[in-house]
């Protein structure tokens, strides 16, 4: 349901990304790693349009992310894709349950209480039900993480975008986080996940993506690329995360 075609982006004279062919199938778990600066980021965000690549296409659920497209013509496309970021930029002034709800009342048009419904089931899920007349700023970071989660399926997106959702925390809080995406993945969400928890990658992904400058170096089965990967790039970047 997602997929690029020859995606190419630069900064300045940097090529950033190069001839990216990606494809993500409906409930797969993608884990994508690499180095620092290879280009994960740069390639999650252009999926959500919050960058735009210089040549290339995108297709979102079979709709063409054409750079033409206006603000407005984007968001029912972006809508479909359920970002969570490394830092949790959640509203600070609202509470836990109304992080939550806010874009389903004020895009998706729902009902209050069908909001507030939908934002105590998701709540619950990450384990955070207690918490909803919370404020952010109260939480820890593991905490706040599971609410962003919350938040992004909230839409009810098709696929959910994780940029290394717990790089930021507190070695202690890693762990609940990566349980609720480990629920969400058996549940079978579609789910990118760039990380740098090999483990997480192994156990976890359908398929893991290698990138290294730009480049889709290799990709595959987790177990067999943890195992035996066959190119150079991936066996140095390996032996030095495990
Ligand atoms: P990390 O693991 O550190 O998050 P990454 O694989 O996500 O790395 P990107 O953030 O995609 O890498 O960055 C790829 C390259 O593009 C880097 O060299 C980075 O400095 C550059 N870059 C990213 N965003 C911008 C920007 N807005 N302007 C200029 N250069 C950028
Ligand atoms: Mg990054």
């Amino acid at each position: 349901i997602i997929q690029t075609k020859k995606l190419n982006k630069s900064f300045g004279d940097k090529q950033v990304l190069k001839d990216i062919d990606f494809e993500v199938r409906k409930g797969e778990v993608v884990a994508l790693i690499g180095p620092s600066g290879s280009g994960k980021s740069t390639l999650i965000r252009c999926l959500n349009a919050l960058e735009k690549a210089d040549s290339g296409d995108i297709y979102i659920h079979g709709q063409k992310l054409n750079p033409h497209l206006s603000v407005k013509q984007l968001s029912p496309i972006r809508r479909e894709l359920g970002m969570v970021f490394q830092h949790f930029n959640l509203f600070p002034h609202m509470t836990v349950l109304q992080n939550v709800i806010a874009a389903p009342l004020l895009v998706r048009k729902m009902s209050r209480d069908e909001a507030i419904a939908l934002g105590e089931s998701l709540l619950a899920k990450v384990g955070l039900l207690d918490k909803r007349d919370t404020y952010p700023s109260r939480l820890s970071g593991g905490q706040k993480q599971r609410v962003a989660i919350a938040r992004a399926l909230a839409m009810q997106p098709q696929a959910l975008l994780f940029d290394e959702p717990t790089s930021a925390l507190d070695p202690e809080l890693v762990g609940e986080v990566l349980r609720v995406m480990k629920d969400l993945a058996y549940e079978g969400r579609t789910m990118i996940v760039v990380t740098h928890e090999m483990f997480f990658a192994r156990d976890v992904s359908d398929r893991v993506v290698f990138m290294d400058s730009g480049s889709i170096i290799e990709q595959g089965d987790p177990e067999e690329l943890f195992r035996a990967p066959k190119q150079k790039r991936t066996q140095a970047f390996l032996e030095r995360m495990l």
